[in-house]
């Protein structure tokens, strides 16, 4: 069977995709929108916007990896993928919070179970942070549009021992049991899902949205990082990212060619008449545009 590699097609075709860590990456652009990261939020975002005709720009700080780079080996995968290589903790140390950190977001790593957030949930959104209109019949079209884009649906094969020994014992203690939803296509069932799926099955937005919106135009920029919105008034003017080329977390960032900064700044498109200098507080030479 032929593996599909949607990102690595595109980009050889002249997609718009840009290594922000490599000298000479462009210091200004606009677009009508920028989103930033790739993950499950980003990417469905950037297909919907590219979609309805708005120029778009993604900014993620990982890189980009694609299907034909997995090779489900946890010395590439964590540092490739992940926030902190994966070992990520709460505070206290106690609990690894496993995090995605690369283009597609958690989506690439994730175990691609699928199921609609439950009503408990959206209950709680609603009455602590006053999400009033998200209620499972409002969201019910969303859930039904991204289940169809997603190829969500049961799981095609029998569970394996240990799941079917969990089934018996629930069954036998009256627990209701059944089998999760998940979004592939031709799983091939390796259990690499969290490594990156080599085979392009899973339905991560590495394969679906990102792809379909870099295919309409928009413009995906990794290895870049989002770090400060830029206000004028209530008004938000423009996103100032460091590159992570020769990341200093402080300072900004020197181009050894010609000396300017490197970091870049991505604005929402202001009228001509309210364009000026921006910058971080130092004196950049960077002109927002
Ligand atoms: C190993 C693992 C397994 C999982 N398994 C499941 C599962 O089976 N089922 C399920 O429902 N959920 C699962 N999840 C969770 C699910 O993937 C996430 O809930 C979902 O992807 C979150 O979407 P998001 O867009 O909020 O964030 P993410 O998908 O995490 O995307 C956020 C992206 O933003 C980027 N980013 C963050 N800050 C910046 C910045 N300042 N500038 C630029 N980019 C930035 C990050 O690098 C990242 O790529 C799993 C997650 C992990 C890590």
């Amino acid at each position: 069977m032929t593996i599909r590699d949607p990102m690595g097609d595109g980009i050889a075709a002249g997609w718009k995709v840009l290594d922000a860590s490599l000298p000479g990456a462009p210091r200004a652009m606009e677009a009508d929108v920028v989103i930033v990261g790739s993950g499950a939020g980003g990417g469905i975002a950037a297909e919907i916007l590219t979609a309805s005709g708005l120029e778009v720009i993604l900014v993620e700080e990982g890189p980009l990896k694609s299907t034909r780079d997995f090779r489900m080996r946890e010395a590439e995968a964590y540092p490739h993928l992940y926030q902190e290589s994966a070992a990520r903790k709460t505070r206290d140390k106690a609990i690894n919070i496993l995090q995605g950190r690369c283009v597609g977001g958690s989506t690439t790593v994730n175990w691609a179970s699928s199921f609609r957030t439950p009503a408990s949930t959206l209950a709680f959104w609603r009455e602590r942070f006053g999400l009033a209109d998200y209620t499972p019949e409002a969201l019910q079209p969303w859930f039904e549009m991204v289940e169809r884009r997603l190829n969500i649906g049961p799981w095609q094969r029998a569970p394996n021992t240990n799941n079917t020994l969990m089934r018996t014992g629930a069954t036998t203690l009256g627990i209701p049991v059944g089998e999760i939803r998940r979004n592939v296509r031709d799983c091939w069932n390796l259990g690499y899902c969290g490594m990156g799926c080599p085979t392009g099955a899973k339905q991560s937005m590495l394969v679906t949205t990102i792809p379909s919106a870099l295919g309409r135009g928009a413009m995906l920029i990794h290895r870049l990082r989002a770090e400060r919105l830029v206000t004028a008034g209530t008004r938000i003017d423009a996103l100032e990212c460091w590159s992570a080329w020769r990341w200093r977390r402080t300072e900004c960032i020197r181009d050894r060619s010609d000396g300017r900064y490197a970091h870049a700044i991505l604005s929402w498109r202001p009228a001509p008449s309210e364009r000026r200098h921006c910058c971080c507080d130092r004196s950049c030479p960077i002109r927002m545009v």
